[in-house]
C-alpha cells in the first residue's frame, strides 16, 4: 500500500517533470554508526537450491506432499514450522526454498516470511528443527543536497546523485524529513522555488538494495531564506531522541503545521489547478488539503474535544479547544477515529477522523481552521513559542555531538553557493 502511494506520487512527478536537484557526496563515513555487513547467515555449500513461489490457494503442506519426502516427514516438517509461524497465513508469493544435497536428500527447507525474517528448517535424525532467521542488514549514511526548482518531491526524488537508491525509498526519505519538519514548515504548501536543503540520513539496508528503515541525523532546510536546522539527540541511547536545532531548543511546538502527513496530501491543490486557497485563505478562512478518502487526519495540536457532528456545509466535524486560546476545526470527514467523542482529551498527531467529502465538497478533502481567540489565523504564519531545550543535565553531551552532527552538514557545500563548480572540480579531481 505504501509503495504504491509512492508510485503514485513518483508517477506524478515523472509527469510534472522538470528536476533541479544535485547533490554533494554519498559516502559512509567511517566515525559515524555503522555497523558494516553483516556476513551471510549460513555459507551456501555444494547444495541444489530449487525455489517455488505459492500461488494463490496454495499451502505449504500440498507444496510439500508435490516433493519425494515421506508422509510421516512432511507431518514433522508442518509441526516444527509451526513452532515459528502459522502455515494457513502465507501469502501468495511466499517463496518456498528446498535446499537438496544430491539429488533425492532434502536437508532444508527455508520459508520467506517477509523482507526480514525467513523461517528455516532443517533436518535432524527423523525430524525437523525450525529457526527463525533475520535477513542480514547493514547500516549506512546517506548525503545530499539540492536546490528546489519546482517542488521537494522532484528535488529529493529526481536527486542525480541518490540514483542508486530505489525510487520508493528516496520518497520515504521525503516522509521522513517531513516528519523532522513538521512543526515548521508544512512542506506542501511552504515550499518555494530556490529553497534549497541538506540532510545526513541514516539508513539500514537489506541486501538487496532495499531500505528497512532508517533516520535523519540531521538536516537543514532554507525557506524563503529562512535556515530550519534540526539535529537529532538522544541522550540515552534508546532511540527515543528527539531533534533540536543549532542552539539546542527542541523542534517540537504546541501545533503541527498541518493535520496530514505530506506524503498523503495529492498535489491537486498546490497545482493551484483545484482551489488555490493559499492566496485567497483570508477569504476562505481555512486551508483544503486534497487528500485521498479515508486517509488519516491528525488532531495538529492537544486538546479536548469540543464538537463532534454532521455541521451543515462542514460536514462531518471535529473542533478541538487547546490552551491559549486555540481552536482547530476538521471538516468534510469521512467518519471519526474510535474513541473521539465530545470531551474526548487528543495528544498531538492523534488521528481523529478521516477525509472524505461530506458537506459542501466537490471532491475528497480536508478543510483545515485555527482560530485564536475567536479570529482565523493562518496556521502556516503563526509563530509559536519553542519547545523544551536540551535537559540541563544531558548539555555536555549535547556540546560534544553537535560538533560532529554539524559536520555532517558542513561535508557538503551550501547548495546556495556555487554548488555545480565545486562537484564539477571533485569529479576531475578523483579520476
Ligand atoms: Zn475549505
Amino acid at each position: 500500500m505504501e509503495q504504491r502511494r509512492s508510485l503514485k506520487v513518483l508517477w506524478i512527478v515523472a509527469v510534472v517533470a522538470a528536476i533541479g536537484s544535485a547533490l554533494a557526496l554519498v559516502v559512509p563515513p567511517r566515525e559515524y554508526p555503522d555497523v558494516g555487513r553483516v556476513a551471510p547467515v549460513y555459507a551456501r555449500s555444494a547444495e541444489r537450491l530449487e525455489v517455488h513461489t505459492l500461488t494463490r490457494g496454495q499451502t505449504l503442506g500440498e507444496l510439500l506432499a508435490r516433493s519425494p519426502l515421506a508422509a510421516d516427514q512432511q507431518q514433522g516438517f508442518l509441526l516444527a514450522f509451526r513452532e515459528k509461524a502459522s502455515p494457513r497465513r502465507l501469502r501468495p508469493g511466499t517463496e518456498v526454498s528446498f535446499r537438496w544435497r544430491g539429488e533425492d536428500w532434502l536437508r532444508g527447507v527455508d520459508v520467506t516470511l517477509n523482507p526480514d525474517e525467513t523461517v528455516r528448517l532443517t533436518r535432524r535424525g527423523n525430524g525437523w528443527e525450525s529457526a527463525v532467521v533475520s535477513t542480514p542488514v547493514y547500516t549506512d549514511t546517506i548525503f545530499a543536497s539540492g536546490t528546489i526548482e519546482t517542488v521537494l518531491w522532484n528535488a529529493v526524488v529526481g536527486n542525480e546523485g541518490l540514483h542508486d537508491l530505489p525510487a520508493g525509498d528516496r520518497a520515504q526519505i521525503i516522509h521522513y524529513l517531513d516528519q523532522v519538519f513538521q512543526w515548521q514548515i508544512d512542506f506542501s504548501r511552504q515550499i518555494q522555488s530556490g529553497d534549497s536543503y541538506r540532510f545526513a540520513f541514516e539508513r539500514v539496508v537489506r541486501p538487496d538494495g532495499s531500505m528497512r528503515g532508517g533516520h535523519v541525523l540531521a538536516a537543514e532546510l532554507v525557506n524563503q531564506g529562512k535556515a530550519f536546522h534540526a539535529l537529532w539527540f538522544d541522550p540515552n541511547g534508546d532511540g527515543k531522541g528527539t531533534y533540536y536545532d543549532l542552539d539546542g531548543e527542541s523542534v517540537r511546538r504546541a501545533f503541527l503545521r498541518k493535520p496530514l502527513e505530506f506524503r498523503r496530501i495529492s498535489s491537486r491543490f498546490s497545482g493551484g489547478r483545484f482551489h488555490p486557497v493559499l492566496k485567497k485563505w483570508r477569504a476562505h478562512r481555512g486551508v483544503d488539503y486534497a487528500a485521498d478518502s479515508g486517509t488519516p487526519v491528525q488532531a495538529t495540536g492537544e486538546g479536548v474535544v469540543q464538537r463532534r457532528e454532521n455541521a451543515g456545509s462542514c460536514g462531518n466535524m471535529v473542533q478541538i479547544r487547546h490552551s491559549m486560546g486555540f481552536v482547530t476545526k476538521y471538516c468534510h470527514l469521512r467518519g471519526f477515529a474510535r474513541g473521539v467523542h465530545v470531551g474526548s482529551r487528543v495528544s498531538q498527531g492523534e488521528v481523529v477522523g478521516y477525509v472524505g467529502m461530506t458537506g459542501l465538497a466537490t471532491g475528497p478533502h480536508l478543510h483545515y481552521e485555527m482560530i485564536r481567540h475567536g479570529n482565523h489565523v493562518d496556521p502556516m504564519a503563526i509563530e509559536l513559542p519553542g519547545g523544551d531545550p536540551v535537559p540541563t543535565d544531558s548539555w555536555t553531551q549535547w556540546a560534544g555531538e553537535m560538533g560532529p552532527r554539524l559536520d555532517l552538514l558542513n561535508r557538503m557545500v551550501d547548495p546556495l553557493a556555487g554548488f555545480a563548480d565545486t562537484r564539477i572540480a571533485e569529479e576531475e579531481e578523483s579520476k
